[in-house]
């Protein structure tokens, strides 16, 4: 949307016209600013104006560029700052999918953290008891120990990804894909897996 027709869309004739200082009789009337008017010919339309007098007819660009003895596009220009359009439209639209694109990748980044960590942790909980020492003097085999020392981490990181703040997430995602950790993880889950069967 070009800033000609985002003023457009948001400023009539007559919001510019009160907002200027014609005087607009109460069915809409102003005298001509394009012929010498004494009685108002001139009818303010919610998207045009239009002269009975001398049949100008036009937007509320080239009203507001007469009055002010300005071009169309500085007109154009003034409308957007007088009533805060700024062409605003077209950039919530763009920040608003932007965002919504951002979320969506985010969404699935999580997804796919989370599952690889279940899967882990998973794991762990069957080492846990599989390779838990029978006697105390027996050797701990080293899944057995993997277990005790990664269980509460992957815990609270799963803890994290299905209740913690956006940022919180976010974080725990980042440091999950750097240096493809994550991958090498689901790796290592399958592997592991594998070797057991
Ligand atoms: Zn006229």
């Amino acid at each position: 949307m070009t800033i000609f027709d985002a003023v457009k869309s948001r400023v009539t004739p007559r919001m510019a016209a009160d907002r200027y200082g014609l005087h607009v009789s109460r069915n809409g009337m102003v005298r001509c600013l394009f012929h010498d008017d004494t009685n108002p010919s001139m009818k303010l339309y919610d998207d045009h104006y239009h002269c009975f007098g001398c049949q100008a007819t036009g937007d509320v660009i080239r009203l507001t560029a007469k009055l002010f003895g300005i071009t169309d596009q500085e007109a154009a220009k003034k409308l957007a700052e007088d009533f805060g359009v700024q062409n605003e439209q077209t950039e919530e639209k763009t920040s608003v999918l932007a965002k919504l694109s951002r979320f969506r990748e985010q969404s699935e980044q999580e997804r796919l953290c989370f599952r690889a960590m279940r899967d882990y942790l998973h794991l762990l909980e069957g080492w846990r008891t599989t390779y838990a020492p029978k006697t105390p003097e027996e050797e701990l085999d080293d899944r057995f120990v993997e277990a005790l020392l990664m269980t509460d981490c992957i815990e609270y990181l799963l803890d994290i990804l299905t209740a913690g703040h956006p940022e919180e997430r976010a974080e725990v995602v980042k440091a999950l894909l750097t240096d493809g950790k994550m991958t090498r993880l689901q790796e290592y889950t399958e592997r592991k897996k594998r070797e057991a069967v």
